[in-house]
């Protein structure tokens, strides 16, 4: 009897746990809870990530027939590069993300890691090559320790106070009452959002996965922590293919490549000097965002 059903559990409790998982991905993009669904072509290959280079082909998408979101987008993430995507809100940038993690499959054109289609690959193999950090952190009911080695769940104690020190988690570790055994989440301590953002940058350094994904919420933070946070996503961004949503854009004028995103579209593309030089939309949020700045003394 009990060879029958010790697998049973087993399979009931891995797949509560994969249930778990993904739910809290979807959490992360704030992914509402229907969506179509997205399959698995039969005998999937596994995505084998080399360079880690990704490319937009002439993406198109809409998440209903009324309205096209992505109007043909296309752009290259070489590797080990960084870019960042900017632009008006609306224009598009997290759908980019969301289909890049086929969330939703593209209606046109397509998105290919090293030359293979994101489609045609099995979507476990695909995500597990990706690290997020999204804007909205979600954090288990466990030990700040542990949550953190949720990134990679056989690493080492070691590889994870290493990955803590790496993103500036150390320091705040230390002054909270029970040190790293201190309980977080729903239950326990609660962290502030930058503070929740430094343990997903832990995690994320702690999978090192060849390409990392980040939906920079920096704007909510104080200038104490984006600095942190920045000089966090620097550090990983040196091995990595690196992608990143900004809002402002004083935050990511040391990408190697920028691409300004227009209703769906790529309005321009170059680095920050010469997307100013060319004097077009991304000159123009420059401008706007350096008033705010004037205007606001003390705002980084
Ligand atoms: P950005 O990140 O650039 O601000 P988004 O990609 O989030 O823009 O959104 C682009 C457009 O798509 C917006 O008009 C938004 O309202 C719409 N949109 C985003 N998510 C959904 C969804 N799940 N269902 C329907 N429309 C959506
Ligand atoms: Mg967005």
């Amino acid at each position: 009897m009990m060879q029958v059903f010790m697998p049973l559990n087993f399979l009931g409790f891995v797949y509560r746990e994969m249930k778990g998982a993904m739910t809290n991905i979807e959490n992360m993009f704030g992914l509402l809870q229907v969506r179509p669904k997205v399959a698995d072509p039969d005998g999937a290959a596994e995505l084998q990530v080399t360079k880690g280079e990704i490319e937009f082909r002439d993406v198109r998408f809409a998440y209903s027939e009324t309205r096209e979101i992505v109007r043909g987008a296309s752009f290259r993430v070489p590797s080990r590069q960084k870019v960042a995507i900017v632009g008006s809100s609306g224009a598009g940038k997290s759908t980019l993300f969301k289909l890049l993690f086929r969330f939703y499959d593209v209606s046109g054109g397509e998105i290919c890691i090293d030359g293979q289609r994101i489609d045609r690959v099995s979507q476990t193999s695909l995500r597990r090559q990706i690290g997020v950090v999204p804007q909205d952190t979600v954090l288990f009911n466990t030990s700040i320790f542990e949550n953190v080695r949720y990134g990679r769940i056989d690493a080492s104690d070691d590889e994870v106070w290493e990955a803590i020190r790496l993103a500036y988690l150390a320091e705040f570790i230390a002054e909270l009452p029970d040190k790293e055994n201190t309980r977080v989440g729903e239950r326990g301590l609660k962290l502030s959002g930058g503070e929740k953002q430094r343990v997903s940058i832990a995690r994320a350094l702690l999978k090192q996965p060849p390409i990392m994904v980040f939906d920079e919420a920096t704007s909510s933070l104080d200038s104490h922590s984006e600095k942190v946070i920045l000089q966090a996503i620097r550090d990983i961004s040196h091995h990595q293919t690196t992608l990143v949503i900004a809002h402002r854009l004083s935050t990511i004028m040391d990408a190697d490549r920028i691409v300004v995103l227009d209703r769906g579209r790529v309005a321009e593309e170059g680095s920050h000097s010469e997307l100013l030089a060319l004097g077009g939309l991304y000159a123009h949020l420059w401008e706007v965002q350096q008033q705010e700045r004037e205007d606001a003394p003390g705002v980084p």
